[in-house]
């Protein structure tokens, strides 16, 4: 198939939900991906996030392979062999208790809200129902994770949005302003994504969490796009000096299969009992297989390696000194970019995308999310790239 007759067909047959960029991938290995002509490409975005450890990595094949083999499915109805020896990964080496396991980050997120909500409602009964969220926070895009979502764009068109949730700004001031006898939550994330990788201030992460220790309030991090060694560490909270009650994880957990999920605290395991919750394809052997691969690929070594490369890509960008562009921020490989007064980052990163470097954007900026295992090579020849591009 050419891409313009790709193009044709997914005009005509696909709901047209998204912007693409004219660009269809068809195969790569790691951080090194060609089109359907065979045009090379350099990505900084790994499927947004997805790619935890690159495209077509052998480990993780292999795992996919041998469980497809064996077996497929089975349903939440069966132990599963797959799901425990993942929970146990998970739980070990992030100092949390049990996982529950579903299909996306909007799924995760919305596990944690009803934990928050049952915990709360088994100790103090009805009423104390409120989540707060920040401003610019991205949570998902199902009715109930929009409304928990701090960004006025996406409150539209779908009404009525779930009720219970309470917007705050990270400080302090906002967050007692936001309190009340009806929270029982607050939800987070450490480096807040798609509102354009904003990292929050660790004095503050702190004092939030002892805040909500104080009024027994759920302290929730999603950690959807900053788990998973993403920011350096396996989950973010563990630079921040924290550890949350529950926090949610999807998009590099299972290296490119649908999973999302969350773990939840010693405090919290009894909250969420038999029969109320749960998720038919949640913990798929086949997703667990991979995600087990994941994590097993994501050695202590691979993470710490993780920041170098954040930084080294974070150095070169600035000291290219290029007039489009301004500072950096993030955190290990979740970096953003900001975009000089006059430019527009959709076309900077429509401009990458075309040069043969796959991008992002968030909020205002630029996002780059590479795989965590793409080479020095690979990321010299991205920042090529990026330079020649974004120079003329
Ligand atoms: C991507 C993202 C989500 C939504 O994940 P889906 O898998 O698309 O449902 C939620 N929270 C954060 C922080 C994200 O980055």
């Amino acid at each position: 198939m050419t891409f313009e007759e790709l193009k044709t067909l997914d005009g005509q047959y696909v709901l047209q939900t998204y912007g693409r960029n004219p660009i269809a991938i068809d195969h790569g290995t790691n951080a090194t991906l060609y089109d359907l002509d065979g045009r090379e490409y350099i990505d900084f975005a790994a499927g947004i996030g997805v790619l935890s450890v690159g495209t077509a990595n052998p480990a993780w094949q292999k795992a996919i392979a041998g469980q497809a083999a064996r077996l497929g499915h089975i349903s939440n109805l069966y132990y599963s062999e797959p799901y425990a020896r993942l929970a146990e990964k998970l739980c070990t080496r992030s100092g949390m208790a049990a996982a529950f396991f579903g299909n996306s980050g909007a799924e995760g997120n919305e596990g944690v809200i009803k934990l928050a909500r049952k915990y709360s409602f088994d100790k103090y009964g009805e009423g104390r129902g409120t989540v707060i969220t920040l401003n610019r926070s991205f949570h998902g895009r199902t009715i109930t994770t929009l409304a928990a979502t701090g960004q006025d764009v996406f409150h539209q068109y779908f009404f009525p949005f779930t009720e219970g949730f309470r917007r705050a700004d990270p400080d302090m001031a906002s967050i007692q302003e936001a309190a009340g006898y009806d929270v029982c939550a607050v939800l987070v994330e450490l480096v807040q994504g798609e509102g354009g990788v904003l990292p929050l201030d660790r004095e503050f992460v702190q004092e939030l969490a002892r805040l909500c220790a104080e009024r027994d309030w759920l302290f929730l991090v999603d950690e959807v796009q900053t788990g998973v060694g993403r920011t350096g560490s396996l989950f973010a909270f563990q630079q921040y000096g924290v550890m949350p009650d529950a926090c949610s994880f999807a998009k590099g957990i299972a290296g490119g299969l649908p999973m999302g999920g969350f773990l939840v605290n010693e405090k919290c395991r009894n909250v969420l009992t038999a029969g109320t919750h749960a998720s038919t394809f949640g913990g798929n052997p086949v997703c667990a297989a991979a995600a087990c691969a994941v994590l097993d690929t994501l050695t202590d070594e691979v993470i710490a390696q993780v920041s170098e490369k954040g930084n080294y890509i974070r150095t070169k960008i600035e000291e290219m000194d290029l007039p489009c562009l301004g500072k950096t921020r993030g955190l290990g490989l979740m970096i953003g970019v900001e975009v000089a007064e006059g430019w527009s980052n959709k076309d900077l990163c429509a401009r990458l995308n075309q040069a043969g470097l796959l991008s992002l954007t968030a909020g205002p900026g630029l996002r780059f999310l590479p795989p965590l295992t793409i080479t020095c090579e690979e990321i010299d020849k991205g920042l090529a790239i990026l330079k020649e591009a974004l120079s003329r």
